[in-house]
């Protein structure tokens, strides 16, 4: 391949002012426009005035290859800094850490890298996105009730988002987005800034639910509810739950109630145990029956037993039916964790009275607990790209976007695997656990700022119009830094690859 020397136009370099006396650069990194003293930052701290340069004040962030093991984690490990010379022997993909941007969006990315992968010419697109269409998607691992659909999630009590649609065994809360960034107040869009920042970069962060709880969640560690550390997410729904150990209670019990706010199961009424032959229990529970041993709305929602308000289980039991029920008749009631479990045998009035629980019962209650997996919080950044940086990548953008949709590029946040969502634009979603710490900044417009990379062949490149000019290969790129910083050279950090993240380079089905 031949790449061409980068030759920066005039037009990019930085301009300065001279106030008073004292010669100031000006940042035109975002629409801020900080005129920055000698020796001093911006609004954002992010780029600074060093020997009357604008620099990036923060390294860009470099990947060195680590061989995928077992699949266990190995974290980011920082390495060595790299002297300049030689070339560290593994290699290497530039991260959009660090890495400056192309606001006001006529400007190449900061680094446009080629390299080889199994022989074929390669290019990756480097740059921090400025996103104000942007938000995180967080799952929280609990079947305890945070608060009702759409209710308002606040922080330091500004609205900041709202509490998402449930999925299996978590609660969902949609938070930041453009309408908290840039809709509402000032205070609004910065505490909601503040806030995704904190949330990107894995830190914690307390929010509170109108009309619910108080959630403390961070990313990749347990979520805190009402200042209680979840532990356990549950197995499944009560049905579930009756279904995957109906074998293991039918030895030891007569009947089981498994107390969820979803499903509450009842074991001999439920298809498992009719299919095991069990003998009718003659129990009523209460709620609306969806099929046989199903119940929905048993009680309310909240942070009781298996994700509803109850703190004795004997509450959801509406009657007995004497003709089924006999004395002596075990009934475990236990929760979809095996957090909450009490056992029962009804005495010669077929009135249900608490006993120890025996130890064959305990075990069974125990292997629930075992089945679960912990509870975890997750945090999703969702960004929309598919606006002005793309036209730090390519003249023509919407070649951009085709060539995404087309498989032809693999798209990374901070070296992380992202996914793209179907249909129009390019709308990236990526785990922040997967990314490098502090991969986010913000600007005070207010927006998010975030890394972001294209990896795709050379040849594809040049035929969606990208910045040939500006294509440098990785030993000139480490040796003279970012295109706009040329001669000077960029203050860098090398890390390892998180070894569960696929190498970005040679990704995709068409990239070789
Ligand atoms: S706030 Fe904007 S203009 Fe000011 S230093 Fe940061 S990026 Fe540059």
């Amino acid at each position: 391949m031949s790449a061409e020397r980068s030759v920066p136009d005039p037009a990019h370099e930085v301009a300065s002012v001279e106030r008073a006396g004292t010669p100031k650069v000006i940042c035109d990194a975002c629409p801020v426009l900080c005129q920055i003293s000698e020796g001093r930052t911006g609004a954002c701290d992010r780029w600074g005035n060093f020997n009357g340069v604008l620099t990036r004040v923060d390294p860009v962030v470099l990947f060195t290859k680590v061989a995928a093991t077992t699949g266990e984690l190995t974290g980011f490990v920082e390495s060595e800094g790299w002297d300049g010379n030689p070339l560290p022997d593994a290699p290497v993909f530039v991260t959009g850490v660090g890495s400056g941007t192309t606001y006001p969006d006529y400007k190449p990315a900061p680094f446009i890298v080629s390299s080889q992968h199994a022989g074929v010419d390669m290019v990756t697109v480097v740059t921090e996105g400025i996103f104000s269409y942007c938000s995180f998607k967080v799952k929280i691992d609990t079947d305890r009730w945070l608060g009702p659909e759409q209710a308002h999630v606040r922080c330091h009590g500004e609205v900041v988002g709202h509490v998402s649609t449930a999925e299996y065994g978590s609660q969902m809360l949609s938070l930041g987005g453009v309408h908290h960034i840039t809709g509402g107040s000032k205070k609004e869009g910065r505490v909601t800034v503040e806030m995704m920042l904190a949330l990107g970069n894995k830190q914690s962060v307390e929010l509170a639910i109108e009309g619910g709880s108080t959630v403390r969640v961070q990313a990749g560690r347990a979520p805190v509810v009402d200042g209680v550390e979840e532990r356990r997410m549950r197995v499944g729904c009560g049905s579930a739950t009756v279904g995957i150990f109906a074998q293991q209670f039918k030895d030891v019990v007569d009947e089981v109630v498994v107390v969820d706010d979803h499903i509450t199961g009842v074991l001999t009424e439920h298809q498992a145990g009719r299919c095991l032959d069990m003998r009718p229990a003659g129990l009523k529970v209460r709620g609306r029956k969806s099929t046989p041993g199903r119940y929905f709305q048993v009680a309310n929602p909240g942070t009781g037993w298996g994700g509803t308000d109850i703190a004795d289980p004997m509450t959801i039991v509406e009657s007995w039916d004497p003709d089924l029920a006999w004395p002596g008749l075990r009934l475990l009631m236990v929760s979809t964790t095996g957090e909450h479990a009490q056992y029962f045998v009804l005495d010669a009035q077929r009135v249900p009275q608490p006993q120890p629980m025996p130890s064959d019962v305990q075990r069974v209650v125990e292997r629930i607990g075992e089945n679960c997996e912990p509870s975890l919080a997750t945090v999703l950044f969702v960004g929309g790209a598919g606006g002005s940086l793309r036209a730090g990548v390519t003249e023509n953008p919407v070649q951009l976007t085709r060539a995404i949709k087309s498989a032809l590029v693999n798209v990374t946040c901070g070296g992380a695997p992202a996914y793209v969502w179907p249909g129009g634009g390019i709308t990236v979603m990526v785990d922040v656990s997967r990314m490098p710490d502090m991969s986010f900044g913000t600007v005070p417009t207010p927006a998010i700022v975030a890394p972001i990379e294209f990896t795709m062949a050379l040849d594809n490149y040049r035929d969606l119009g990208g910045h040939m000019r500006f294509v440098r290969p990785l030993s000139e790129v480490l040796a003279r830094g970012a295109w706009h910083h040329d001669g000077a050279p960029t203050a860098r950090r090398f890390i390892a690859s998180q070894a569960s993240n696929p190498w970005p380079i040679g990704q995709g089905p068409l990239l070789g």
